[in-house]
């Protein structure tokens, strides 16, 4: 795994913004305070990250995020034994890390990762709450400051790569969706700096885009590319080029497809 893969967030770093939808940040911490691990799903670009950021740094807790893709396995998570300097030495992977010191890990798209990662997680998502590394000969007991939250995007998994049963059975869930429009609109001017009055039709824009049920896109406008596209249009691009760089282009390739909604894009500015 790339080193750029895993941050970790000092909670030194002021509080990132986050707007609750409902009523995420009790059940947040009411797990965080009883112990249970958090599965948190949703689209892309709809707050999933913003808001584990947000909550680890109210809680006053250092976290380690990991970006899981097809190769990540759970040695990379664990830690393994690295040369330096002619001499074998344990390097703990972000997990045993987030473990030792009683902080947050968070698993991003945990379903891309190879299977032997749900190995790991079982003991840590129990009321054993270890961590057995088998290489070292430890049994790592997390400390109740401890949180394991993992994240998946339910719309684009195929069958093979949805979590079992038997590993979502372990963790309590959170659904995420892309903000009501007013809540939406507050997001985008807050991180952008647009004016609320001229997010509406933004706002608006994104709610006929990603209610075009017969367009095949893989995916929908996120409130992240609203959010780019709000920064374009503060800073002097004309909308409907904002909107086609940073709404449109990112979506899709498919030349009819796109003159598709440029028309929407047209049709509000
Ligand atoms: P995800 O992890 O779901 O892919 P992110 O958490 O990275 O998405 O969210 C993308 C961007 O959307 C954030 O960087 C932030 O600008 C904005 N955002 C989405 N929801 C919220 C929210 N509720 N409060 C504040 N910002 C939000």
């Amino acid at each position: 795994m790339q080193p750029q893969d895993i941050h970790s967030l000092s909670t030194q770093n002021a509080l990132p913004f986050y707007r609750p939808v409902g009523h995420e940040c009790t059940v947040f911490e009411m797990a965080y305070r009883q112990r249970l691990p958090l599965l948190v799903k949703g689209p892309t670009g709809c707050g999933k990250t913003r808001f584990i950021a947000h909550m680890a740094a109210r809680l006053d807790r250092n976290l380690h995020t990991v970006s899981c893709h097809d190769d990540l396995t759970a040695a990379d998570l664990t830690g393994r034994y690295l040369l330096k300097g002619g001499e074998t030495a344990w390097m703990d992977g972000p997990l045993t890390r987030a473990v030792r010191e009683g902080s947050i890990c968070y698993l991003d798209e945990v379903v891309e990762a190879r299977k032997d990662v749900t190995v790991v997680l079982h003991p840590l998502t129990d009321d054993r709450r270890i961590l057995p590394l088998e290489r070292t000969g430890e049994i790592l007991h997390a400390p109740d400051t401890f949180m394991l939250v993992i994240s998946y995007n339910p719309g684009y998994q195929n069958i093979l790569k949805s979590l079992k049963p038997s590993t979502r059975q372990r963790f309590i869930s959170l659904s995420f969706d892309f903000p009501p429009p007013e809540i939406e609109t507050g997001i985008i001017a807050c991180e952008s700096g647009l004016p609320e009055e001229q997010c509406v039709p933004l706002v608006n824009l994104a709610r006929q885009l990603r209610e075009l049920k017969e367009v095949d896109l893989e995916e929908v406008v996120s409130t992240r590319l609203l959010v780019y596209c709000a920064i374009l249009i503060k800073n002097g691009l004309p909308p409907c080029q904002a909107a086609e760089t940073a709404l449109v282009e990112p979506l899709c390739d498919d030349q009819d497809v796109k003159q598709g909604l440029l028309e929407l894009v047209r049709a509000t500015y």
